[in-house]
């Protein structure tokens, strides 16, 4: 993946070459007592190689480097000791024994804090000593504006800040380097034991790479990145483990880790304004934390906030999962249950069941919505709750999606013609390329009329405006099929993506239609409810489970309702269809 920050890098580079006769910068962000490298290899080859002479006594060769360039690393004292200096404004590279002549080392201050420095190094053997106080001021002007202050009067402020200032490319490094890190994770007062390890990874990114494009989705996790970072501790550790995985590692030191880990949550799902629109970002969080005085292995703690995270994603997401030993087997079965899944459409185990929903005008059965269900041969029924974030996340739900189509299509190709037939689609299944054909292919199949098929879609579809996704909607909604918004409320919801592309029915999700008593809650709603009956675009509310609710709803002036006390999600409907649920318009 490329480095948002590496076109700013090379222009920053670009630029103190033009004023100075400099090969080479290295911006390396502070945390605490350690640094990463944010840009510049050969600055980093440099570093790396002088902190192993600091350590081992030897020099470092090239291939060692090659090896670890992504470690967070100690800064060596007297960079540390300037840093926590209030007033730190120059460091010479004498005392940390570069050639002086050849290298300027300048502490970057953000309101006042030193966050970051910038190593500039000459290779041609040019002095850089000679007017380099103005360039460098201006490079830490840049690199400070980048880092989330920006200051006035840089000659490349113009070309650099125009980028998200909270973008940080968090390191990645290989499990190897991950171990490292670890176990060089420093021992508050040489004490052992007692370090965390904190395994973040964004749910369904993959879903969210694929709505908004992965150079998108790279700007997301840079900027989650930067808000990771902003969360931390200066004793905390941050890497990357690729893809949308992070590592933080923490050490007991008086805050309880559990507020570490929330706060982290919650930076990443504060919204992220992405393009002028905000995007709503969940992720899970795997936690570990190595008792007191009891020094584990590496290996372990990595293995088991590994799992740790597994349990909290199959549990549904958007949580923080603490390691216990006692599940391990439940993971074990988790592990097994994504296999199964793999051969439960061959091994015919999924069914469909319908659940009806009702106009409330004249309480007739509008449409029935399919819903899957997986007879497990040891666990029984299993509902969607229990294995959808499997499905999605293995990308299983591609051919589970496909054949729901087909099933259901064909069921419902013997009910009345007043009977709308509602099928639930996966944002990762209506991103396929091939996902009209798949509908044209199971309406041939059927013989099902298109305009009566509903195609059931999340927000997640919506967030993608580009022209494949409008393309996309048009052409369904040609063929006569009708687009629902499921689980109005949850997630991504923005207002601005209901006007966005076209749909033809609102379902307002369940948490939502309970919270009714709550004003404010009724307040948006109603609002929704009018502006979205004044498109004529019709208002379900979901999971009606009381004759009050139905009553309030239907004041409200919603148009449709599903839930339990209509009806619940059966294997035959075909009773139900014809007859009017009378009490919903007594
Ligand atoms: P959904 O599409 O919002 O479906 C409504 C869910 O609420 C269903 O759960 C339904 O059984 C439940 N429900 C309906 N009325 C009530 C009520 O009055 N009270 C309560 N407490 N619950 C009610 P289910 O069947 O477990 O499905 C959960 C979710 O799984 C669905 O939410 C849908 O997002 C997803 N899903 C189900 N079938 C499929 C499918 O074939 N493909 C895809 N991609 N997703 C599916
Ligand atoms: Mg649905
Ligand atoms: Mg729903």
């Amino acid at each position: 993946m490329a480095s948002p920050e590496e076109p700013t890098v090379a222009a920053l580079s670009r630029f103190l070459a033009s004023r100075l006769d400099v090969t080479s910068v290295g911006i390396f962000l502070v945390n605490g007592p350690r640094a990463r490298l944010w840009s510049g290899t050969e600055a980093f080859l440099l570093a790396w190689s002088h902190r192993d002479r600091v350590r081992e006594g030897s020099a470092a060769t090239r291939r060692d480097a090659d090896e670890a360039p992504a470690e967070h690393y100690p800064l060596p004292a007297a960079v540390t000791a300037l840093l926590c200096a209030e007033t730190a404004s120059r460091l010479d590279p004498a005392e940390i024994g570069l050639d002086a002549k050849y290298a300027v080392i300048k502490p970057v201050l953000v309101a006042d804090v030193p966050r970051a420095f910038l190593l500039l190094l000459s290779g041609r053997h040019r002095w850089l000593g000679q007017g380099a106080d103005a360039a460098m001021q201006d490079a830490a002007d840049i690199v400070s504006g980048l880092l989330g202050q920006p200051r006035s009067g840089s000659a490349m402020a113009a070309d650099t800040r125009g980028s998200n200032p909270a973008e940080v490319d968090v390191v990645t490094v290989s499990h190897s380097a991950a171990l490292r890190m670890i176990r060089d994770l420093p021992r508050i007062a040489g004490e052992a034991g007692g370090r965390t390890l904190l395994m973040l990874d964004i749910d369904r990114f993959r879903s969210i790479n694929e709505a908004l494009g992965s150079a998108t989705g790279d700007v997301i996790l840079a900027r989650l990145g930067g808000r990771l970072e902003q969360a931390l501790g200066p004793e905390d550790c941050l890497a990357r483990l690729g893809g949308d995985r992070f590592l933080i590692l923490s050490r007991k030191s008086g805050a309880p880790i559990g507020d570490l880990a929330s706060s982290l949550l919650a930076s990443v799902t504060a919204p992220l304004p992405v393009g002028g629109e905000p995007v709503f970002i969940q992720a899970t969080i795997g936690q570990v934390e190595e008792p007191s005085g009891e020094d584990m292995p590496a290996a372990t703690l990595f293995m088991q906030a590994d799992k740790a995270l597994k349990r909290g994603k199959a549990e549904g997401g958007n949580r923080v999962s603490i390691h216990d030993p006692t599940h391990d087997a439940a993971l074990r079965a988790l592990s097994r249950l994504e296999v199964e899944l793999g051969s439960a459409i061959r091994a015919d185990q999924l069914h469909l069941v319908y659940q009806p929903y009702i106009s409330l005008l004249d309480g007739s059965v509008a449409g029935v919505e399919a819903l899957l269900r997986w007879q497990h041969p040891g666990r029984g029924e299993l509902t969607p709750g229990s294995f959808m974030t499997l499905a999605e996340e293995s990308g299983r739900i591609l051919p589970i999606g496909s054949w729901v189509l087909r099933e259901a299509l064909c069921r419902a190709v013997d009910w009345p013609d007043s009977v709308r037939l509602s099928v639930n689609i996966s944002a990762l299944q209506f991103q396929q390329p091939d996902f009209t054909a798949q509908v044209d292919s199971a309406l041939a199949l059927s013989g099902f009329p298109a305009d009566r098929l509903e195609l059931e879609i999340t927000e997640t579809v919506l967030m993608r405006d580009d022209p494949e996704t409008h393309g996309q909607l048009r052409t369904l909604i040609a063929r006569g099929i009708r687009i629902a918004l499921d689980d109005f409320g949850t997630g991504y919801s923005a207002l601005s993506y209901l006007a966005r592309l076209p749909h033809h029915r609102i379902k307002l999700d369940k948490s939502f239609v309970d919270d009714l008593d709550n004003p404010t809650t009724s307040k948006v709603i109603q609002a929704i409810v009018s502006s979205a009956r004044a498109q004529g675009i019709t208002v379900t509310a979901e999971g009606i489970e009381t004759e009050a609710r139905l009553k309030l709803v239907r004041e409200m002036g919603f148009t449709h309702a599903q839930g339990f006390l209509v009806g619940t999600p059966m294997s035959d409907p075909s009773k139900l269809l014809n007859r009017p649920f009378r009490h919903a318009i007594a």
